[in-house]
C-alpha cells in the first residue's frame, strides 16, 4: 500500500498573505479589504514573516531551497475565490527534495509551498431554496502546503507521521494548538495500480479512518477482479466512508500563469542565515543516542515539558542516565509545574545535588522524594543528607550487615528481614540510640549497598 499526504497548514502571522488584513477577524467579512476580495487595480504585497515561516519549515525538512522563488495565479472559478485565482506557488515552490523521519522511516518530502486560502462557503436554507453565504475573512490566510512522496505503508503509520510532524511544527513556528483537529489533508492512496485522492480530511483521526475505509474498499474490488479508477474521493464523516466526487484534473487544467504583480524574493540568504532550532523529537532522538537511554523513555521524557528534559541532560553529567531518567519520569515531573514556575539554575543545582547524595547513598529515596518536593514549592531545604546520625551507629549497622550478607538478597524479596540487625542494635546499644534513627540508619545502609550491586 503506498500513500502520500498533501498537508495544508495556517502560519501563525498576524495580517494575511497579501495584505495587511487580520487573520483573526470576529464576525463575518469584518478582516476584508480591495487585495483579499480581489478588486481590479489592488496590488498584493507579500507578508515577509510568512515567507521567512515557510523557509524556516522547508529547512527544518531537509528540502533543497533555491536562491529565488516566486508566486503563480491558479486560475479557477469558484464564488469563495472573487479574483477567478488563488496566488500559490507552481513552479518554484520554496523547498523540494526534503525528507522527515518517523521511528526509523524517512518520508520523503517532496515540496513545501505557500499559498493563500480562499474564503469559506456556507449554504442555508430549505433545500431546492439554497443560498450561499460566503465570509471573505478567511480568504488571503497563509497556508503552507507540504506534500509527501507516497512512502506511507499504512493508514496507522500516516497518522503517526500526521502526529510527528505536528509535533516539530508547532515548536519549530509556533502553529497553534488546535491544529490536530483543524489541519486539512488530502491524501492519495493505491492498494493496487491506480490511486485514488481523498480531498479535505479535517483532523488526524478522520484521516486514519479515511484511509482505513478506502484502503479496505479497494482491497475488495482488487479481490473481486474489478478495475479502480483513478478519481477524487470525499469522506463523509458521519458515515465513515468515502466517495466518489468528480473525475480527477490533471494540474494543466488550473492554467497556471506566473503572478506578475509580486516580483522575485531571494530567499536563498534568507534559509542559509536561519539558525536551526532543535525541536522536540529530534531532542529526544539526540538524547537517546548521547546517554543511551531507549527511544521511547527519551521521547517521554522531552514531550513531558522541555524545562524537565533541560534537567535531564544537566542531570546526566554527575549522575547515570537511567537514574536521572526514573527521577525526571517520576518525583521531578509530579512536580512539574512548580519547577516551570521557579526556572533557574539553583534550582537544578539543589536538585542535582539531592539526586547526588541518592546515588552515592547518602540519601534515601523517600528523603530525596521530600526534599524535591519542597524544593518544588519552593521552600528552603537542607541539601545536606541527614547526617546526624552516629557515625558510631553506622559502624555497628556495616558490622552487624557485614555479619549477616544473606540479608542483603532477603532483603529485596522481603523488607522485614532488616527488623533483625535493627533488633540486633536495639539490644546491643541498650537504648543509646532512638529506634526510629536505628530503623533509618539500617535502611539507609541496605538500600546503599543494594544500589551498589545494581551499578
Ligand atoms: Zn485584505
Amino acid at each position: 500500500m503506498r500513500i502520500g499526504l498533501e498537508i495544508h497548514l495556517q502560519l501563525p502571522t498576524a495580517s494575511k498573505l497579501f495584505c495587511s488584513c487580520s487573520t483573526s477577524g470576529n464576525g463575518r467579512n469584518t478582516s476584508i479589504c480591495p487585495t483579499c476580495l480581489g478588486f481590479p487595480g489592488s496590488r498584493p504585497r507579500l507578508n515577509r514573516r510568512a515567507l521567512e515561516i515557510g523557509i524556516q519549515i522547508s529547512k527544518f525538512l531537509e528540502c533543497k531551497i533555491a536562491d529565488t522563488t516566486w508566486f503563480s495565479r491558479k486560475t479557477y472559478f469558484y464564488p469563495d475565490l472573487p479574483k477567478n485565482f488563488q496566488i500559490t506557488q507552481y513552479d518554484s515552490p520554496l523547498g523540494v527534495d526534503g525528507r522527515f523521519h518517523v521511528g526509523d522511516k524517512i518520508i520523503r518530502i517532496m515540496r513545501v509551498h505557500l499559498e493563500e486560502d480562499p474564503g469559506r462557503i456556507k449554504r442555508v436554507g430549505k433545500s431546492g431554496e439554497e443560498v450561499s453565504l460566503i465570509d471573505y475573512n478567511r480568504s488571503g490566510v497563509p497556508l503552507v502546503e507540504i506534500v509527501t512522496a507516497p512512502d506511507i505503508a499504512s493508514p496507522t503509520e500516516a497518522r503517526d507521521f500526521m502526529t510527528d510532524i505536528l509535533i516539530e511544527l508547532r515548536h519549530l513556528v509556533g502553529l497553534s494548538g488546535k491544529d490536530e483537529q483543524t489541519v486539512r489533508v488530502d491524501a492519495n492512496i493505491s492498494v493496487g495500480e491506480e490511486r485514488v485522492e481523498i480531498k479535505n480530511i479535517l483532523g488526524l483521526k478522520n484521516l486514519e479512518r479515511g484511509l482505513s475505509f478506502e484502503a479496505s474498499r479497494q482491497a475488495k474490488l482488487i479481490k473481486a477482479g474489478k478495475r479502480i479508477i483513478r478519481e477524487t474521493r470525499h469522506f463523509d464523516e458521519e458515515r465513515k466512508v468515502t466517495i466518489s466526487a468528480r473525475g480527477k484534473e490533471t494540474e494543466e487544467d488550473y492554467g497556471y500563469i506566473a503572478e506578475p504583480d509580486l516580483g522575485i524574493f531571494n530567499v536563498g540568504e534568507m534559509a542559509r542565515t536561519m539558525v536551526p532550532v532543535e525541536t522536540p523529537l529530534k531532542m529526544a532522538a539526540r538524547l537517546a543516542s548521547k546517554y543511551a537511554i531507549d527511544r521511547a523513555t527519551s521521547r517521554q521524557i522531552v514531550m513531558t515539558s522541555r524545562t524537565l528534559a533541560d534537567l535531564f541532560e544537566r542531570l546526566c553529567g554527575t549522575i547515570p542516565p537511567e537514574v536521572a531518567a526514573a527521577w525526571i519520569l517520576g518525583p521531578l515531573s509530579s512536580n512539574r509545574d512548580l519547577l516551570e514556575n521557579r526556572k533557574g539554575d539553583t534550582l537544578a543545582c539543589d536538585i542535582e545535588r539531592v539526586l547526588q547524595a541518592v546515588v552515592s547513598g547518602e540519601m534515601t529515596d523517600s528523603e530525596a522524594r521530600l526534599k524535591i518536593n519542597a524544593l518544588g514549592k519552593g521552600e528552603s531545604v537542607d541539601i545536606a543528607a541527614e547526617g546526624t546520625e552516629d557515625g558510631q551507629l553506622r559502624e555497628l549497622v556495616v558490622a552487624c550487615i557485614d555479619e549477616n550478607p544473606e540479608i542483603l538478597s532477603d532483603f529485596k524479596t522481603n523488607r522485614r528481614v532488616a527488623n533483625f540487625v535493627i533488633g540486633q542494635i536495639i539490644r546491643t546499644t541498650k537504648g543509646k540510640y532512638a529506634s526510629s534513627e536505628i530503623v533509618e540508619a539500617v535502611n539507609k545502609e541496605i538500600e546503599r549497598r543494594l544500589r551498589k550491586e545494581q551499578s
